[in-house]
């Protein structure tokens, strides 16, 4: 493990049984609590945005706001926040996804991306990969490419880097 590794972990807070019962929660108000943890993390997306060369950010609602907004500054790119439905004041692209019990939708302002864009999109926590799976879709619907999925931890023991594996179509999913 590296020290920024070790850092990152050891600034991570695990929480059982939240939100609701046999779920492990993933807890980073510690990591943002910490400046030292807090930038390094910043500074260590920042640069996957900038090897992955993308022209944007993506940063999925809500932790992936938090995360997201700071990279794209540090790396001088724009900041383009995807939304739960409903939440946009403008024409939006809408994407519905399944989730274990039920579905869910998240939304994009189509007119933040062109075509010639290649977006990073960035979140905490990568678990069963449908939330990023659909920002993917949602980007390339709005004629952008994908540049890579950069995310805090990803949870080995679910499918989620699977699920994501067809729609990076050969783009890279980097967890810290
Ligand atoms: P998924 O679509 O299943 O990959 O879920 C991803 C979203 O749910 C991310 O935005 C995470 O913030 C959140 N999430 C899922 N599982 C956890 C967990 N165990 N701890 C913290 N956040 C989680």
């Amino acid at each position: 493990m590296t020290g920024l590794q070790e850092l990152l972990l050891s600034r991570i807070r695990d929480v059982a049984d939240y939100p609701e019962p046999g779920v492990m929660f993933k807890d980073i108000t510690p990591l943002l609590a910490d400046p030292e943890a807090f930038t390094a993390l910043t500074d260590a997306l920042a640069g996957i945005a900038k090897d992955t060369g993308a022209t944007k950010v993506v940063g999925l609602e809500a932790r992936g706001f938090i995360l997201g907004a700071p990279v794209a500054v540090r790396a001088g790119l724009g900041f383009i926040p995807v939304r739960k439905a409903g939440k946009l004041p403008g024409a939006t692209l809408s994407q519905a996804y399944d989730l274990e019990y039920g579905s869910a939708e998240i939304e994009i302002h189509a007119e933040d991306l062109a075509a010639g864009d290649r977006v990073l999109v960035v979140d905490d926590v990568l678990a069963t990969g449908g939330t990023a799976e659909a920002s993917l879709q949602l980007i390339r619907r709005a004629g952008a490419a994908v540049a890579g999925v950069a995310v805090l931890m990803e949870l080995g023991f679910l499918p989620g880097r699977a699920r994501l594996e067809p729609a990076l179509d050969g783009a890279p999913l980097q967890a810290l």
